[in-house]
């Protein structure tokens, strides 16, 4: 069998792993900490940093086709590993959403609506975009965050720290993005593969507590044309980017139907876990497919199901989430619990069908 090459190796390396194992693929990960949870099922790890040379001609030489499992892979790594195999999803959507700046201009040159933005360079852009959007807002590092961190919220009611929020995510540059006041979120899970067909997986309502992702409940309470509306904005985006593999791209849904995007992920996403339990093929192994040339599976849902993250302490539960008939338990395989870290979920599936 022939051979891909995973860059990163936590949960989504890991998963990825899993699937590939299961088509007959082996699996060359790289990724410098020892024992991460991808290296418990991979085939082999080089363990160096992302950007190591030696490293990365190592992969290229062992690997088909080589994918990654976080969009922070620096984009010169990727570029270089394109020019001897192919490199899916292209480098172009790394660039695109490494930096929030680039990636909501990329969404609205698309045709996607966003939540107004402004771009902030210094305390001077940062206080005319504020007055842009009546104080009410949301600050952004344009680069690197994650679980809303590198954030800073804007009330407008006299009591915010204008100079103090920008030094707080590490000031520019940023983003300023208006409050929405959404009725939900959701996202859509898409894939496309080598020839341009895409798929999309049917809409996940998603639920976040202190910034992290809490549960994703499928199906969405949202109307049918609202749902197309998703899934025809992840098309035109991953037509937009000559995409190959699955992305999940994330919305708030506001009370008319309208929706905003809010960003995307070049790679499997968490709010796509439910789908190894209710779908036929999971997103790990549309992914999968979809980078190496095999035809897409098929995203039909047999059931209605919710995915809880096991947050943390959330792991000492595993015993009696276990007893649960129709819960589906996956775990990470990391030996230390610590706040905030996500250790496993479980998608619950309903018997509605
Ligand atoms: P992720 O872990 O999903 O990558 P992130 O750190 O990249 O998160 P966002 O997804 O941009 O950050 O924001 C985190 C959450 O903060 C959103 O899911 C949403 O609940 C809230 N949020 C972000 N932007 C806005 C906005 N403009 N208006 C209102 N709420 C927002
Ligand atoms: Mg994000
Ligand atoms: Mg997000």
């Amino acid at each position: 069998g022939s051979t891909i090459g995973i860059i990163g190796g936590g949960q989504l390396g890991r998963m990825l792993a899993v699937a590939a194992a299961r088509l007959g693929f082996h699996t060359v990960i790289l990724e410098p900490q020892a024992g991460c949870p991808a290296s418990q099922v991979a085939n082999r790890q080089i363990a160096a940093p992302y950007d190591d040379e030696n490293a990365l001609a190592e992969l290229a030489q062992a690997c088909d086709v080589i994918t990654y499992e976080f969009e922070n892979v620096p984009v010169e790594a990727a570029q270089k590993l394109a020019e001897e195999k192919l490199v899916y999803p292209p480098p172009i959507a790394l660039e695109v959403s490494q930096d929030r700046f680039r990636e909501k201009a990329f969404l609205n040159d698309c045709g996607i609506e966003t939540a107004p933005w402004h771009l902030v360079n210094d305390t001077e852009s940062l206080v005319a975009g504020l007055a842009l959007f009546n104080g009410k807002a949301i600050l952004k590092t344009r680069r690197l965050g994650y679980d809303g961190k590198g954030q800073a919220r804007f009330r407008g009611d006299g009591s915010d720290d204008v100079a103090g929020a920008l030094a707080s995510i590490g000031n520019a540059p940023a983003i300023l993005e208006g409050f929405v006041a959404f009725e939900r979120e959701v996202s859509v899970i898409a894939a496309r593969d080598r020839e341009g067909n895409v798929r999309t997986y049917d809409i996940a309502e998603n639920v976040h507590s202190n910034g992290i992702l809490a549960t994703s409940t499928v199906p969405a309470a949202i109307s049918p044309a609202t749902a197309e509306k998703a899934r025809e904005a992840a098309e035109k985006l991953l037509n937009a980017l000559d995409y190959v593999g699955v992305l999940g791209l994330e919305f708030f849904v506001l009370a008319d139907g309208t929706l905003l995007a809010n960003e995307f992920a070049p790679r499997v996403h968490n709010s796509g876990h439910w789908t190894e339990a209710a779908c036929a093929i999971s997103q790990f192994e549309q992914h999968i497919r979809a980078i190496s040339g095999l035809p897409l599976g098929d995203t039909a849902r047999h059931s209605d199901c919710v995915m809880e993250n096991l947050i943390g302490d959330d792991i000492a539960r595993v015993p009696e989430l276990l007893k649960e008939p129709a819960a589906v338990v996956h775990l990470y395989g990391k030996a230390e619990a610590r706040p905030g870290r996500k250790m496993g979920h479980v998608t619950r599936l309903k018997a509605n069908k």
